[in-house]
């Protein structure tokens, strides 16, 4: 079979086009390019998705990250707790502005941040923690939040890969992903749930103080023009890209049933192979699937992707190799090890999920790797 892709973008948008065409022209017939009301109607359609009361819109979701730990005003030296099995972006910009991150292990059923193992890492110059969303489910964010009550510390989340996910409280209110802690980022980047044509991210915010911070250092620190409080970034969100947003924030429930879907079906026909192990989903968040990831237990992961490789089906590895052993992050003495982490970036494989699969392509998909385990 040909052309089978991680993530199709093209069907989708053509699926689409009649609703973003449109959208797309009005911003650049009225060339309003930069701060025009396509990009104000989306961070509030975006807030009101999320029952937050403020969403601002940025160039990416590093930038979003980078600016949240800015408008914290956490200062060179602080320590930051982060995953060490997340994506470079989450520990990177604690690095660039001077703090340390401190990196803990994660939960071989979730994959998502341990905090059980993060009160021995705290010092007194923990100043926050920034726990990862990682492939669509939440990180337990009542247990995060109790850490950080405990520890009096900043919870930045990184929901990147888990927009539009519910986090279920233990009393039963729902939430969504990204709006627990003090400030919640994300990225529209293309192949992201909620993605763009470009690069694209945004924080979200209850605290309205906070939220008037975030704006002011997106615009070079300024709160009126010309006047210019503190060191900031230039960092906006498209007017273009926030127009795209406007159509398709519209249908990001619709990509997530569509994403569970398909993870369902992976699901049934891995439950009788005996080596490989799915990510398990706990009763406090549900699953957005940015990725489907399994565990490979029996050593042949790298074996399986070749194989897969060989009959056209594209697999990805996040992530090959722990934040630690990065030589940029090798200045930092982490604590390594990390158990889980080590694990999991030797057994993890992400297979083909998007919007846009079709039944028999996720059939030979299943049938490659059911073959493999057969052999
Ligand atoms: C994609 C991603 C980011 C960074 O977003 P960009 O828009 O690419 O800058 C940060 N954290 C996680 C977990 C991500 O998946």
């Amino acid at each position: 079979m040909n052309g089978i892709q991680m993530v199709d973008l093209k069907t989708q948008y053509e699926r689409l086009r009649h609703r973003i065409d449109p959208a797309m022209s009005e911003v650049v017939s009225s060339c309003t390019f930069i701060k025009g009301p396509a990009l104000k109607e989306f961070e509030t359609n975006l807030a009101n998705y999320l029952g937050v009361k403020h969403a601002i819109g940025v160039a990416n979701g590093t930038d979003a990250l980078q600016i949240a730990l800015m408008a914290l005003d956490l200062k060179p030296g602080d320590e930051v707790i982060v995953p060490s099995f997340t994506y470079v972006a989450t520990a990177e910009v604690i690095g660039l502005l001077g703090l340390i991150p401190v990196m803990v292990d994660v939960d071989i059923n979730t994959y998502n941040i341990d905090i059980s193992k993060a009160s021995s890492l705290v010092t007194s110059k923990t100043k926050a923690i920034v726990p990862v969303h990682l492939y669509g489910q939440s990180a337990p964010m009542e247990d995060v939040l109790a850490f950080a009550d405990k520890h009096n510390l900043f919870v930045i989340e990184d929901n990147a890969q888990a927009i539009g996910g519910d986090y279920k409280m233990s009393n039963g209110t729902p939430a969504k992903t990204g709006t627990l802690g003090d400030i919640g980022c994300t990225s529209f980047f293309p192949s992201k749930n909620l993605g763009c044509f470009g690069d694209g991210g945004a924080l979200f915010t209850n605290d309205d103080d906070v939220a008037a911070k975030i704006r002011m250092i997106a615009n070079h620190g300024q709160p009126q023009k010309y006047l210019h409080k503190v060191l900031g970034v230039n960092s906006r969100l498209d007017t273009l890209q926030a127009a795209v947003l406007n159509v398709k924030l519209e249908e990001l429930d619709d990509f997530a049933t569509r994403r569970q879907a398909v993870a369902a079906a992976y699901d049934d026909a891995f439950e009788n192979i005996e080596h490989i192990v799915c990510q398990k989903i706990p009763a406090y968040s549900n699953h957005v699937y940015h990725q489907y990831t399994v565990r490979i237990t029996n050593g042949q992961r790298d074996e399986l992707q070749n194989f897969l490789k060989s009959r056209g089906v594209p697999s990805m590895i996040y992530y090959p190799i722990p934040l630690y052993k990065q030589e940029a992050f090798s200045k930092y003495h982490n604590d390594i090890p990390h158990e889980v982490t080590e694990q999991l970036c030797k057994e993890a494989i992400s297979l083909p999920i998007h919007t846009e699969m079709e039944s028999n392509t996720q059939d030979y998909i299943i049938n490659s790797i059911e073959s493999f385990f057969e052999k």
